[in-house]
């Protein structure tokens, strides 16, 4: 599967849509904005450019991303500066080439409105521009930004591992969409080795594009220990596997593909970043935190509410895999949602993310 043709959080608005299912992320990435804003407010002050270059990479679609920038302008708005003029800000939307960027366009007369409103018409210089592209190569020219963030896309690989995968082509973690109990050793190494080179070149080349003493605000989904079967993480992967294994027993998708689909996900630890960033050594780790996002009352059942987020995640690749149309994904994803809230009356499931700030040596 090419991630990079294929890969995108449904469009749109609709309620299967990433716009309408994504308060999970909201969630995870409020916990720590305020760390977000600080380390803005910190940068802006050292360097004082005249022009502040932002880029929000996987920036998908709906509206966490421009309710991000707009928090970041009011910081800068806020601060209080040497000379009196306000700077201009440069913002780059990044995501892979299908993402619904029209969506996000759409939503900027409101977004600039909004800014003029609030400050009686007088609304500051923000330019926005897509960039579509994988941030696991260079996107920008050098020295060109000043601030990276990026939220709940980091632990999206840039493939399905090739070393999951026999001589033979076939997969050695047949049944399984992502490492689980029953994967051979070989699997775990094959996606640590993933995320190794992947991880590798988003710090090359974000690396390239910072100026020096830019900063990078990366918050993803992490694992608290060594161990690659972290329940946090592969449950998701594993409740999946299941209700895909259901539908397959009642014939309405092919033993033969849900046998091969396989996530290009990885949760990495702390240490496994940390090794990264050293290794790569154009970066200084400046924080580094690991929470867990609070599980709010979502409306529905808690199972539901994941259940529609994962969804709006992995419909464009389970269209793509399986070929099915929307009544079978109705069905997939109430068997997951059904599976996911037995689960959680079994035990808990702490997923935790991680706030990692980097600064440009
Ligand atoms: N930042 C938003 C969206 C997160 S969803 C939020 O916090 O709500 C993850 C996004 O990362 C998706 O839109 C996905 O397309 C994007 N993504 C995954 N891999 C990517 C890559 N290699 N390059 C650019 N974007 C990528």
């Amino acid at each position: 599967m090419d991630v990079e043709k294929l890969f995108h959080m449904t469009g749109g608005a609709g309620p299967t849509s990433y716009a309408k299912n994504s308060y999970l992320q909201k969630n995870v990435s409020d916990m720590v904005k305020h760390i977000t804003l600080e380390t803005l407010q910190e940068l802006y002050l050292e360097l004082t450019p005249k022009t502040i270059s932002i880029a929000d990479l996987g920036c998908s679609s709906g509206p966490n991303s421009l309710a991000t920038i707009k928090a970041m302008v009011e910081t800068i708005e806020k601060t209080d500066r040497k000379s009196g003029e306000a700077p201009e800000f440069y913002v780059y939307l990044n995501d892979l080439p299908t993402n619904d960027f029209n969506s996000v366009f759409k939503a900027l007369p409101d977004f600039y409105r909004q800014l003029s409103v609030e400050r009686n018409g007088a609304c500051p210089f923000v330019f926005i521009s897509g960039c579509p592209g994988s941030f696991y190569g260079r996107l920008l020219p050098k020295n060109s930004l000043h601030f990276i963030y990026s939220s709940n896309s980091l632990h999206w690989l840039s493939k399905v591992p090739p070393g999951i995968y026999n001589e033979e082509g076939e997969s050695v973690n047949k049944g399984n969409i992502y490492i689980s109990e029953s994967s051979p050793p070989v699997v775990s190494m094959a996606y640590f080795n993933q995320f190794q080179e992947d991880f590798s070149l988003f710090l090359g080349s974000r690396s390239k594009e910072l100026v020096v003493g830019g900063r990078m605000v990366l918050i993803l989904l992490g694992r608290v220990g060594p161990d690659h079967v972290d329940r946090g993480n592969y449950i998701l992967w594993e409740l999946l596997s299941q209700s895909l294994a259901n539908l397959a027993s009642q014939g309405k998708i092919e033993k033969e593909k849900f046998e091969s689909y396989h996530a290009h996900f990885y949760a990495p630890s702390k240490e496994e970043i940390e090794e990264q960033v050293r290794r790569e050594g154009s970066f200084k780790v400046d924080q580094f935190q690991m929470f867990q996002p609070e599980k709010k009352n979502y409306g529905g059942s808690y199972g539901s509410a994941v259940a529609m987020a994962v969804r709006a995640i992995q419909e464009s690749m389970l269209r793509h895999h399986f070929g099915v149309e929307d009544e079978v994904l109705d069905t997939l994803f109430q068997i997951f949602s059904r599976l996911m809230d037995e689960e959680m009356a079994k035990e808990e499931i702490k997923a935790f993310s991680f706030l990692v700030v980097l600064k440009k040596l």
